[in-house]
């Protein structure tokens, strides 16, 4: 087993990971630790953009006023004042770094998305923003020298007692542990300061736009370690994903409706204005709910997009992408309709973090998708997630270097996980929590579905045995993250923004509050 020592460790290689990479390389050594490819990740497949308050007509305040309604009562105002203030700064950042955001004459192009109240979300070759973002910012961190071990899986957080306060039980991070995936070799790397920035953990769904390396490891390391986990019950669904026989669900962005698409069932009727009066460009839990609940009226797996009303010219200029992945499998969009149905999107829960993206363990920080600082409440305002990831990882990497870092304070009341009950249960594999996750503690839910899914993860967690290898960390960690979405899902007793109970299905005021949890067990 290696040992080296930095002043930095990152864990990921998406924006979250390279952007802090970056900054922080002005102040120590650093690290990045990918478990794949360095372009393997989440943030390559970003499609409509990031949201910032720059336009003439937009201000901060409006800003905060959207992602605030979006978030269903439970934003962190103080973070998403954050958000919205530094949001102009940091896309200037991106634009010195290089990335080639759309102009229209001579100004950034701004399109609009469901539930912002103006256009104010900037994007790169059409609906390729992601895969820019993501090469910018590899190529970068390739052209500074920033040591990037591909290929190489976290598997374990190291942490010692902290410091001065070594009789109390807090430990600080200081290192992981980690498995080369393509050697079977494992080593351990030592810093000063902890970054985690593993993104999301969509692939708990059987219907999913993440990719398969989204599978939450870094909320399940930091769960493991002791950090508060908060917000799982909250994934959030997208309600358009090409949905065809045989084909890995594919995003069909927010912007297709900004644009103009509107949504049909399979019988030819226009039916969102009937489920709210913002009808297409309502929040994606409603549009989600809705394209289910006509899905099942109708017998159908799908649903229509139409952009045909659209000029052709402009449909394939605005969403070059999806034009071509759909054109490759048999349908131009601009003469019929997209067969789309709802997927598993965005992780909304996670690492708990202060402001300064600092986790209840001393020297772990986390920012990007792993994390949680409260912006997005029960519900993520389209296209505000890239723009956390930049926000939060400057913020990281501006708290390393400032006075010893304030902790995030534990919560009273962080509850851990319901030990596992005997229950007669088929073996564990991806596919099988997938299903379950997907029929149980999905777009919508209840107690008794939410209860067997609980059982089942349970008794699959009990008797894991680890193998030591990439796949098996895998299902571990989602394993653990799907415990902690259905047992939050099923203490939550109301709902709200992204988490439908049919046995509960008003909001309650008693439960605007957060489900944190933390795990006795370390
Ligand atoms: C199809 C799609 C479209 C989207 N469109 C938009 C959009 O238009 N606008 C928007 O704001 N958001 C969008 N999102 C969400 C957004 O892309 C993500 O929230 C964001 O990219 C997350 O960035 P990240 O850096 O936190 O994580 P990621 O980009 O997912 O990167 C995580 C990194 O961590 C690494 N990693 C994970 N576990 C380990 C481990 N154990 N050891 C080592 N490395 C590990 C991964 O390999 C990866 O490099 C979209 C998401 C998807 C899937």
């Amino acid at each position: 087993m290696a040992n080296s020592s930095y002043d930095y460790i990152i864990v990921g290689s998406g924006i979250a990971g390279l952007y802090a990479a970056l900054l922080a390389r002005e102040h120590g050594s650093v690290l990045v630790l990918t478990k794949g490819s360095i372009d393997d990740c989440n943030t390559r497949w970003a499609q409509g953009g990031i949201a910032a308050p720059i336009g003439p007509e937009d201000s901060p305040e409006k800003h905060l006023r959207d992602t605030i309604a979006a978030g269903a009562g439970l934003v962190d105002e103080d973070a998403a004042q954050v958000l919205v203030s530094e949001a102009a700064d940091r896309i200037r950042d991106l634009v010195r770094l290089g990335v080639p955001f759309d102009t229209s004459e001579g100004e950034i192009a701004l399109a609009r998305e469901g539930a912002h109240s103006l256009p104010r979300v900037l994007h790169a070759g059409g609906d390729s923003t992601g895969a820019h973002i993501e090469l910018t910012l590899s190529s970068l961190a390739r052209q500074e020298g920033i040591t990037v071990l591909e290929y190489t899986s976290v598997t374990e957080l190291v942490t010692t007692a902290a410091g001065a306060r070594r009789a109390s039980p807090l430990r600080s991070a200081n290192g992981v542990r980690a498995l080369n995936t393509q050697t079977g070799k494992t080593a351990e790397y030592r810093c000063r300061h902890l970054i985690l920035a593993t993104g999301g953990a969509g692939q708990m769904y059987a219907v999913s736009t993440n990719p398969a390396v989204a599978t939450g490891d870094g909320i399940a390391l930091a769960y493991r370690a002791g950090a508060e986990i908060m917000d799982m019950e909250f994934v959030q669904f997208h309600p358009t994903a090409l949905r065809l026989p045989g084909v890995q669900p594919y995003l069909i962005s927010e912007a297709v409706r900004g644009e103009g698409g509107i949504l049909y069932d399979t019988t030819g009727v226009r039916f969102m204005p009937d489920y709210d009066p913002r009808a297409e460009l309502a929040p994606r839990d409603i549009v989600a709910r809705a394209i289910r609940e006509q899905m099942e009226a109708t017998g159908s797996d799908h649903v229509l997009l139409d952009v045909t009303q659209l000029a052709p010219a402009r449909v394939a200029a605005r969403f070059p992408q999806i034009y071509r992945f759909c054109l490759d499998h048999g349908i131009d969009i601009t003469r019929a309709p997209i067969p789309v149905s709802p997927a598993a999107h965005y992780t909304m829960g996670g690492i708990r973090t202060n402001t300064w993206g600092e986790t209840t363990i001393p020297g772990l920080y986390a920012c990007g998708e792993c994390a949680c600082t409260g912006v997005h409440g029960a519900n993520r305002l389209a296209s505000n997630s890239l723009l956390e990831t930049v926000v939060f990882a400057k913020r990281v990497v501006e708290r390393s270097i400032s006075a010893p870092g304030r902790v995030a304070e534990r919560t009273a009341g962080a509850i851990d996980l319901t030990p596992a009950r005997p229950a007669e249960v088929a073996p564990l594999s991806r596919e099988a929590l997938q299903s379950l996750m997907w029929s149980n503690a999905g777009i919508v839910r209840d107690r008794d579905a939410l209860g067997r899914a609980g059982a089942v993860l349970a008794a699959w967690d009990a008797s894991l045995t680890p193998v030591g290898d990439r796949p098996s960390q895998e299902l571990a960690d989602l394993l653990t993250c799907s415990r902690l979405v259905a047992e939050a899902a099923l203490i939550r007793e109301e709902s709200r923004g992204a988490h439908y109970r049919t046995d509960f299905p008003e909001p309650r005021e008693e439960w605007r509050r957060n489900i944190v949890f933390r795990s006795n067990n370390t």
